[in-house]
């Protein structure tokens, strides 16, 4: 019976590591077991935690779930505004830095979804911040042409595949082994042979953490997982299970959450209804308070239209407002497509006083409200 139990515990633990913990804005995105991909939301434990967790695959092929998420700031030539509304000048920008997964800009600092994320950030609003005005356009071009460029992003997932394949090969076998053996070992005869199977599991442990040490000094410094992270591996044969984890959270995590889904493989038909949210939410910042944010709504929506109508998709019809429920329907929400009897705003929490649209209306066929 306490044999079972140890088996009970060992899966609760390796469960825990199949969990990537990320801030609660973060969008996971994971390939699927008979192709293609998908992109999660990060959950929440509670509301007020302030972490969220994405699940990678947690039996063999043991896809790893990528974090990706919006850029934290809007930028225009003049001007840099956190997402959150709050207004920078250049010599906060000019001292913005990344510390692990943490940006800092100006007093804020936040807590982004991966080193790689955080470090493009700090150097973007540095390069923002020391350059004139003709330089600055070409930063902010150059920042979003990284974020929607889908062949460099395949190109980056497929070296990211090459460098951790076999530590990912090895990982499944050992998965087997560790959990087939252990039941076997414990409620079959078979248990004789506990020596053998002890042996091979060590032998595999060994070798994912030699691989993961290589693979981890092979990448350049900012994306090298962190030394601590060697040292769990080469503690712990549960930790070592999800090492190529640690790989795929740095390999593509800076670009924008469609592009990364495309790259994975993900279908038009996958990425259609996160297209619809991201393209909604660029176009309900055309309605913000601050101008930055205004500007920086309808360049959002532009590259987006752009890449998910090469790849298929209509936006117009994306943005379709839904069909009519009953006849004293006044109004939708372009984010979640609820209809409203009454009420000028959505009343989900996570829409956040969204403005109701009449029903024959599409989110962007919306004039953006400058404050007079
Ligand atoms: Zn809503």
């Amino acid at each position: 019976m306490l044999a079972l139990e140890l088996l009970f515990i060992l899966v609760v633990v390796y469960l825990l590591e199949c969990a990537v913990w990320v801030p609660p804005q973060a969008t996971g995105v994971r390939r699927r077991l008979f192709g293609g991909a998908r992109l999660l939301r990060a959950r929440q434990p509670t509301a007020r935690y302030q972490r969220a967790v994405l699940w990678g695959q947690v039996w063999p092929p043991l896809f790893s779930a990528i974090p990706t998420e919006r850029l934290p700031f809007a930028v225009t030539v003049e001007r840099l505004t956190l997402i959150d509304g709050r207004e920078l000048d250049r010599a906060a920008a000019a001292r913005a830095s990344a510390e692990g997964t943490r940006l800092r800009v100006g007093r804020a600092q936040l807590v982004l979804c991966s080193r790689r994320l955080a470090g493009r950030c700090a150097a973007f609003l540095r390069r923002w911040a020391g350059a004139d005005q003709s330089a600055r356009v070409e930063a902010i071009g150059e920042l979003l042409d990284a974020r929607f460029d889908l062949a460099e992003t395949r190109q980056a997932f497929a070296e990211h595949r090459r460098r951790s394949w076999a530590l990912r090969t090895i990982a499944c076998v050992q998965l087997l082994l560790l959990f087939a053996g252990a039941y076997l070992l414990i409620a079959t005869r078979w248990r004789v042979y506990w020596l053998p199977v002890l042996a091979a599991l060590g032998a595999l442990w060994v070798l994912i953490f030699v691989l993961f040490a290589f693979a981890r000094r092979s990448l350049a410094a900012a994306l090298r997982p962190d030394w601590s992270y060697l040292l769990l591996v080469g503690l712990s044969p549960i930790s070592a299970l999800r090492a190529h984890d640690l790989l795929a959270r740095e390999s593509i995590s800076d670009r924008h959450p469609l592009t990364a889904a495309l790259a994975l493989g993900a279908s038009s038909q996958a990425i259609a209804e996160p297209a619809r949210r991201f393209l909604v939410d660029a176009h309900l910042l055309r309605h913000a308070a601050s101008e930055t944010l205004r500007t920086w709504g309808a360049t959002l929506a532009e590259r987006i239209s752009e890449l998910v109508g090469r790849h298929g998709l209509d936006v117009e019809r994306l943005l379709e407002p839904p069909e009519r429920e009953t006849e004293s329907v006044i109004g939708y929400c372009p984010r979640c497509l609820s209809q409203y009897q009454s009420g000028q705003w959505c009343s989900e929490l996570a829409c956040n006083e969204t403005y109701l649209l009449p029903l024959d209306v599409r989110v962007d066929q919306t004039s953006p409200v400058v404050p007079g």
